[in-house]
């Protein structure tokens, strides 16, 4: 029975490799170095999928992965249909926050507001009971409200260096991310011994 397991390139990946080597699966060429975007690994029936990071839900969600590592932000925007979170890595760590002109208090009534996660960012919003309009953007979401095309930003933050270098300050924290560990819902149940070992080492290696 073949395990496939979707991760994707980003800041994630050199700290989930630790964790797979633990549960015994390790790939047999250098990734990072490759272009290739389908890798075996020592193991014969367990093989790596590289995605964007917001398309690992999607690939586990539909079974075309058994197993993925995806961050906390993606998955809340992704939504958790077919999909169990076992377990959180603990890994790249950040917050999810609204951001905002510095010094410029927030604007009453409706406002507009940018952002790649707009799903999160429309329930934020509506369970604050604040009128927005959400204006989707693929990236630089800090340019927006300096460019006056929205009021706020809904953006990741770890050390806040990239919202001061762009005039902002963080406003709200909508919720805490870290990277998690999660499995297609029909593959836990048949592929099931296959796949719990796996949880269980990698849980282990997280001590
Ligand atoms: P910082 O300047 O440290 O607040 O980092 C903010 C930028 O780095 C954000 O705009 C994100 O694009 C990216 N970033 C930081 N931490 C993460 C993370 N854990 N996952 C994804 N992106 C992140």
């Amino acid at each position: 029975m073949q395990i496939t397991i979707a991760l994707t390139k980003g800041r994630i990946f050199k700290e989930t490799l630790p964790l797979l080597a633990a549960a015994g699966i390790e790939p047999v060429e250098n990734i990072s170095e490759s272009r290739k975007l389908l890798f075996d690994t020592n193991r014969d029936d367990v093989r790596l999928l590289i995605l964007r990071g917001s398309d690992v839900p999607t690939y586990v969600q539909f079974g075309a992965a058994d197993i993925g590592v995806a961050g906390k932000d993606t998955l809340l925007e992704h939504g958790a249909e077919g999909i169990y979170e076992p377990l959180d890595l603990g890994i790249a760590r950040c917050q999810l926050m609204t951001a905002g002109i510095i010094g410029v208090s927030p604007k009453e009534g409706r406002i507009r507001v940018a952002t790649k996660y707009v799903n999160i960012a429309r329930q934020f919003y509506a369970e604050q009971g604040r009128q927005v309009d959400i204006i989707k953007l693929y990236g630089a979401m800090e340019l927006a409200p300096i460019m006056a095309l929205a009021d706020e930003i809904v953006d990741i933050v770890d050390t806040g260096n990239t919202l001061k270098a762009n005039g902002l300050e963080a406003r709200d924290s909508i919720c805490e991310v870290s990277s998690r560990l999660i499995v297609n819902k029909a593959a836990m149940k048949t592929k099931h011994q296959a796949i719990q070992q796996i949880v269980d080492d990698v849980r282990k290696a997280l001590g």
